[in-house]
């Protein structure tokens, strides 16, 4: 497929550019470029016809079942994009007065009321701009809290190894030194190797529940009491609250703090690039300590931004990504309190009826019920027949399907995770087993066809190492000095 600086042609035009309607500024002749910048020449048309093209080439949740495990590629109801495209929401500043931005912030202050209540929490800030960020931004709490009581020698947060990735990232970057617990040979955390790492150095514990396995923890109290016996800290990452938001709590299961992902479980697409939103919800001990700004109300019913006594300072500018808090108000206002636990309950539903269709064709990684996602292990498959979880990956493409997340988590050898998520319907939940049970079908029958895989995609097998490390993101004239 050729690019805009191959499809341009000398003096090929089009009007897109509205007219000026600021004064015109001269700039002084020193400050001006000696040479015409090398933009592409294209018309109206192409440029339109370039675009599509690209289009077809991608796969979005639009085109077709997305169960790429962890990410929760739901169907996000269009209303919310209504109301987050709303005047009032985007022709705002956030340095115009506070007596003019009462809407906006009613709008923080109310996403703050109804998140609190699904998490269990008492007060929330949105700076944080993604899930990863809310990590760090909730380890700073942590980090504030023990510094408060001079408990300086709290330096280690414990991650089980089957924590989302980023957790032991976010906590050595918020300065901590990341202490490893195991699984059980249920999936869950191994409660004596937990209590064996736990004592008067830990700062925290890093919980992701539902785990990267699907699977809620039993112990979760159990948990959840010996860190805070040992003084520590419990943080729970809430990216999958999908699985569980109108059923039960973080904050009822002893969590101190939470980062939730509003760009996968309420109302903003996750992908593409952003933007996100991960707000971080505390307890009321943890309060002082939270990012500026925070939303307020008055006796009078006025909303002011308010600065917690003892604040981290800021994490993000301003008040973090706004219009995604509008699109998970709207969201969360729209399904109401039964939507929001039903909308769970379904992708739980969905998850545990895919999984059990595909019992049999493929090794499911822990057997039992799980949650808002499964694992399968390849692993058998790949000794009988050479076919690996990528090539199934792979050959998904071909029947329209985008892959399950592969190789992930890194506890499972030859790992596939599907997360169907509630949007998807009973039919689309079947097409997609009898796809999947024809591709296992396929390795046992033509295992070099599915290490060709894709055979109907532009790109079939990228260095992903290369492509992700090394991206090509600026055209390479000819003539370049
Ligand atoms: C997606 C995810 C994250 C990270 O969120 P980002 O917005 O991608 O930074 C963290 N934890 C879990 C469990 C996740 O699924």
């Amino acid at each position: 497929m050729k690019l805009l600086f191959e499809l341009s042609k000398e003096n090929r035009r089009m009007n897109l550019i509205p007219p000026c309607d600021v004064p015109e500024y001269s700039f002084d002749e020193s400050l001006l470029r000696k040479e015409e910048l090398r933009l592409p020449q294209i018309s109206e048309v192409d440029l339109s016809r370039h675009y599509t093209r690209l289009a077809k080439q991608a796969h979005g949740v639009n085109d077709g079942f997305y169960p790429l495990g962890s990410c929760t590629m739901k169907y996000n109801p269009r209303i919310d994009e209504e109301a987050a495209a709303l005047e009032g929401f985007t022709a705002i500043h956030p340095l115009q007065p506070q007596s003019t931005l009462q809407g906006a912030l009613q709008v923080i202050y109310e996403a703050k009321e109804l998140l609190c209540e699904i998490t269990g929490m008492d007060d929330m800030t949105f700076q944080p701009a993604a899930g990863a960020h809310g990590e760090y931004t909730g380890l700073l709490l942590i980090r504030k809290y023990h510094q408060s009581r001079n408990d300086t020698k709290r330096v280690n947060i414990i991650v089980p190894d089957s924590a989302h990735g980023t957790n032991p990232a976010s906590a050595t970057m918020a300065g901590f030194k990341v202490i490893n617990v195991p699984s059980n040979e249920n999936g869950g955390v191994d409660l004596e190797a937990l209590r064996n790492a736990v004592g008067e150095d830990t700062a925290g514990l890093m919980l992701t529940n539902p785990n990267t396995l699907g699977l809620f923890d039993p112990n979760i109290l159990e948990i959840t009491r010996i860190v805070h016996e040992a003084g520590g800290l419990c943080y729970y990452d809430g990216a999958n609250m999908n699985a569980i938001m109108g059923t039960v709590r973080p904050g009822d299961m002893g969590f101190d703090c939470i980062h939730l992902n509003l760009h996968k479980t309420f109302g903003t697409p996750h992908g593409g690039g952003g933007p996100g939103s991960g707000p971080v919800g505390c307890k009321e001990f943890l309060k002082q300590f939270l990012p500026k700004y925070t939303v307020s109300k008055n006796m009078d019913g006025n909303y002011y931004l308010d600065v917690a006594e003892n604040s981290m300072g800021k994490v993000r500018s301003f008040y973090g990504n706004f219009l995604v808090v509008v699109k998970a108000l709207t969201y969360i206002k729209s399904l109401g309190k039964e939507g929001i636990k039903e909308a769970s309950c379904n992708a739980v539903l969905n998850a545990n009826y895919l999984m059990n269709k595909l019992k049999g064709y493929y090794d499911v990684a822990y057997d039992q019920i799980c949650m808002h996602e499964f694992v399968l292990s390849l692993d058998k498959m790949k000794h009988e027949t050479g076919v690996s979880a990528m090539d199934v990956a792979k050959q998904s493409l071909d029947f329209g399907i985008h892959p399950p997340t592969m190789y992930f988590p890194l506890i499972v050898h030859e790992a596939l995770m599907l997360e169907p998520t509630e949007t998807e319907s009973k039919e689309t939940l079947d097409e997609a087993a009898e796809i999947f049970i024809e591709i296992a079908r396929m390795a046992h029958e033509d295992p070099e066809y599915l290490h060709e895989a894709p055979h109907n995609c532009l790109i079939r097998r990228p260095d992903e190492v290369e492509a992700a490390r090394k991206p090509i993101l600026r055209y390479e004239f000819e003539n370049d000095q």
